[in-house]
């Protein structure tokens, strides 16, 4: 006959006088360990719509896209349930740590269909004012603005986009009629990467 390991039986005992590790769920709430990973939520007032948690999801389960309606530019972020494996890569990763945050919610049965097992949030995307292609969303603009502090005179487009914050500058510029008639002056407009090149090299 065999006899039991020592740490078998300090086991046995343990649990003898602590009771069972399982839980008895469903017949009782359970609730989970604190850093337990359940569905993902975006946070829409700490997500500043960089589009991170879309890079590094290695689902797919999160996603965005920039929509245009009535001139203006929309970036549409959503988190499939459905497909996330709650990895908590999203979170990690997250440019300002709570734009998007797992939960402890764990109990996903449902009959809904999968294309409602989404969350969906909006943000107000700043457009280039010569080309007008969509640059990077207003929210990230402001946060950019807050973490570089007196950094922001260093870029053309941040500081005009903060001095209009502060209403120190017009609110709408008149857009540049074509890319090809970029002036020296365009320069001192928000422009992306692309045509503030093109800018500097035409002045
Ligand atoms: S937890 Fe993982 S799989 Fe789910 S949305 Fe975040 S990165 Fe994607
Ligand atoms: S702020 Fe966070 S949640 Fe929002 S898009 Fe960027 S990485 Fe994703």
């Amino acid at each position: 006959m065999r006899y039991p390991k020592l740490r078998e039986l300090k086991e046995a005992i343990r649990a003898l006088i602590k009771g069972p590790y399982t839980s008895s769920y469903p017949f009782k709430p359970h609730t989970p360990y604190e850093r337990f990973r359940g569905r993902p939520y975006f946070h829409e007032e700490d997500c500043i719509g960089c589009g991170a948690c879309t890079q590094v999801c290695p689902t797919g389960a999160v996603e965005y896209k920039d929509q245009t309606h009535d001139g203006v530019t929309k970036r549409i972020l959503t988190v499939h349930w459905d497909v996330c494996i709650f990895c908590g890569q999203c979170q990690a990763n997250c440019l300002t740590d709570k734009g998007i945050v797992l939960s402890q919610e764990f109990a996903f049965a449902t009959t809904e269909k999968r294309e409602e097992l989404t969350q969906v949030i909006e943000k107000e995307v700043a457009l280039c004012e010569c080309c007008r292609e969509p640059i990077v969303p207003v929210d990230q603009y402001r946060w950019v603005c807050q973490r570089l502090g007196p950094l922001v005179f260093s870029n053309a487009s941040l500081l005009l986009y903060y001095l209009r914050t502060l209403k120190l500058s017009l609110q709408n510029m008149i857009f540049s009629s074509s890319k090809s008639g970029l002036l020296r002056q365009d320069r001192i407009r928000i422009l992306c990467p692309r045509c503030r090149r093109d800018a500097v090299l035409k002045s």
